[in-house]
């Protein structure tokens, strides 16, 4: 079975169109698949739904063989624990350090405050900061989140991430904010988190040149529909 499959999802915000429509993919382990589209093409509705911050309308959504549209209680908490999150505004608490930021991965995304490290066990902490080796801001651990430049943070994002342990990694904008040099560097970390842990990763990427260097397949959404989806190198000879 795929780590993920979308069949036929749609989702409809009050009083309006539909926003997706009847979207199917696959996400398997290891694999790094990026959605693209322009603007209001419903990159972030779609992953949203798989996160289930918000509900789809219609469809199925299977993670790991189970279908967790309609999931509640239990097995949503099961189902949110092995699903990571990185953001484009990265999400973090500016006045905690880097490590206590990571730290939140195991208690929720909302709980971190500045000078909590004592609640935390030492086997936790040494977590927390081999995740932040893995991504090179070990050096950062005890500076503050606002102290950090965009890339760090975004490191800090994906090292808060790594510390929930995800079979998925789903990644709304992640280098939209970011220059070249970092957008590079955050990408890169992607691309071995799927090969070298195998993690799903599902990316929205605005930028098309890096969604064809990185990803093994390309989902184009136009208007909430899927319109391509392929290898990187069909979709250049199918534009
Ligand atoms: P993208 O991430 O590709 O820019 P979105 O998923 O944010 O696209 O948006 C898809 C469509 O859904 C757009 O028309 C947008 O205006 C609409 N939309 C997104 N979020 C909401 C919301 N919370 N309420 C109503 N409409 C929304
Ligand atoms: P970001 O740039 O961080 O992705 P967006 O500008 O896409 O943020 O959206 C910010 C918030 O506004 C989101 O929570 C989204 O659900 C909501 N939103 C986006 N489009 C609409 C819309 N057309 N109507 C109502 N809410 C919207």
């Amino acid at each position: 079975v795929p780590l993920l499959e979308m069949r036929s999802v749609s989702k409809r915000y009050d009083g309006r169109g539909r926003a997706l429509s009847e979207v199917s993919l696959k996400v398997a382990p290891g694999e790094l698949v990026a959605v693209i589209g322009s603007s209001g093409a419903g990159k972030s509705t779609l992953l949203r739904c798989v996160n289930k911050l918000i509900d789809c309308t219609e469809g199925e959504i299977l993670f790991e063989g189970r279908d967790i549209a309609r999931a509640r209680g239990r097995e949503l908490r099961h189902a949110r624990r092995r699903i990571a999150m990185i953001f484009q505004h990265y999400n973090l608490v500016y006045r905690a350090t880097a490590i206590e930021n990571v730290l939140q991965g195991r208690l929720g995304y909302k709980s971190a405050v500045a000078g909590m490290l004592g609640r935390y066990s030492e086997d936790e902490k040494r977590r927390a900061f081999e995740a932040l080796d893995r991504v090179g801001m070990a050096p950062f651990a005890y500076k503050r989140a606002d102290q950090l430049s965009g890339g760090q943070k975004q490191r800090v994002g994906i090292a808060r991430a790594l510390l929930q342990e995800p079979a998925l990694m789903l990644a709304d904008e992640p280098i939209a904010s970011l220059d070249p040099k970092s957008s590079r560097t955050v990408m890169e970390l992607l691309r071995w988190i799927a090969t070298e842990l195998r993690v799903g990763c599902l990316v929205n990427l605005h930028q098309v040149d890096f969604a064809l260097e990185f990803s093994d397949r390309v989902v184009a959404l136009k208007a909430g529909e899927v319109v391509f989806d392929g290898a990187p190198d069909r979709l250049t000879s199918a534009t």
